[in-house]
């Protein structure tokens, strides 16, 4: 899902909330002062009917699909709908609505209404914790998420590696095509990338081409076979077109433990000593940092 696509979404969430609102106001109203009420609100897809309903099963919203949030906001819309039938069918043929029944009411509105702020707020988190350009999260988050891997790493003795990934000769794609291609290869070599990573592997942009890639629970070799798979996904695959022009580009990579005797930024620096000597070894390729103590060489 792409950053604009999620932008949208939660725009249209945020709109659809306020029309639910509006819904709500309304029928209020109509059953309070007596005035006729949408037939539609009595019929058992009333939950579709309504504009939330209209957006909730739209195209747009399905990108949202994914949250948690966003399943448990069905089971509540719709339970509300069957309330609000339920009190205006009653209302017509008994002229009375039962306390309990409009307690019912009430307290799904709430719990619905809490459901769909507490959904906003994290996508509105998720947004913030992403760069915008490629997807991938923030540099701010890094060091915290790092240092919470490795009080992990400490305390379970399992191992975790992290991967400092750097884009070859960058600088060349946008002197020869331009910053707008350069930037549609950094996003597109992301993607790839995560196709390769697991759904709890983390990446960072760490800085403008170059990424920090966290894999929990992952010892050295499997680190760097992830590495390996990464390097040549990306190579010789064409990241972007420039007119008719196929741009492509190779990635080197250093990995390393995150080393449970060392702090964190100690680390990184090693990834980093061990990138440096794949660019030096001639770019598109995987280097390997040493563990520092062997008793955590290679085990998982
Ligand atoms: P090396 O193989 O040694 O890594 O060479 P390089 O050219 O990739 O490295 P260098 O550090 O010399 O240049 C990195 C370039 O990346 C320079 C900078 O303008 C470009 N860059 C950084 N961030 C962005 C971005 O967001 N968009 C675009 N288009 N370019 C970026
Ligand atoms: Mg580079
Ligand atoms: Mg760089």
């Amino acid at each position: 899902m792409s950053q604009g696509d999620f932008q949208t979404a939660l725009q249209q969430l945020k709109q659809a909330l306020y029309s639910h609102e509006q819904w709500h106001r309304d029928i209020i109203r109509s059953i309070v002062c007596r005035m006729p009420y949408d037939l539609r609100d009595t019929q058992p897809d009333a939950h579709r009917q309504c504009r939330f309903g209209q957006w909730y099963y739209s195209e747009t919203s399905s990108v949202l699909r994914v949250q948690a949030g966003f399943a448990a906001i069905e089971t509540e819309h719709k339970r509300m709908h069957a309330f609000a039938a339920h009190m205006l069918i009653t209302l017509a043929q008994t002229d009375l609505i039962k306390p309990e029944d409009y307690d019912n009411f009430t307290n799904s509105v709430e719990r619905l209404r809490l459901e769909m702020q507490s959904l906003i707020s994290e996508l509105e988190y998720s947004l913030y914790k992403l760069d915008p350009l490629t997807g991938a999260e923030n540099r701010v988050e890094m060091l915290p998420v790092l240092r919470q891997e490795l009080a992990l790493v400490q305390r379970n003795a399992h191992a975790s590696s992290i991967m400092i990934m750097d884009l070859d000769h960058f600088k060349r794609i946008n002197d020869t095509h331009g910053h707008v291609v350069g930037d549609s290869v950094l996003a597109t070599a992301v993607r790839y990338a995560k196709t390769i990573l697991r759904p709890y592997d983390r990446i960072f942009r760490y800085g403008g081409e170059e990424f920090l890639v966290l894999l929990p629970q992952t010892s050295l070799d499997e680190a760097q076979a992830v590495a390996e798979r990464i390097r040549e996904a990306l190579h010789d695959q064409v990241l972007a077109h420039d007119h008719e022009v196929a741009v492509s580009i190779t990635t080197s990579a250093g990995v390393g433990l995150l080393e449970p005797n060392l702090t964190v930024e100690e680390s990184i620096t090693r990834a980093d000593t061990a990138l440096y000597a794949a660019k030096q070894g001639g770019r598109n390729q995987v280097r390997v940092s040493a563990p520092a103590s062997p008793f955590t060489a290679g085990t998982a």
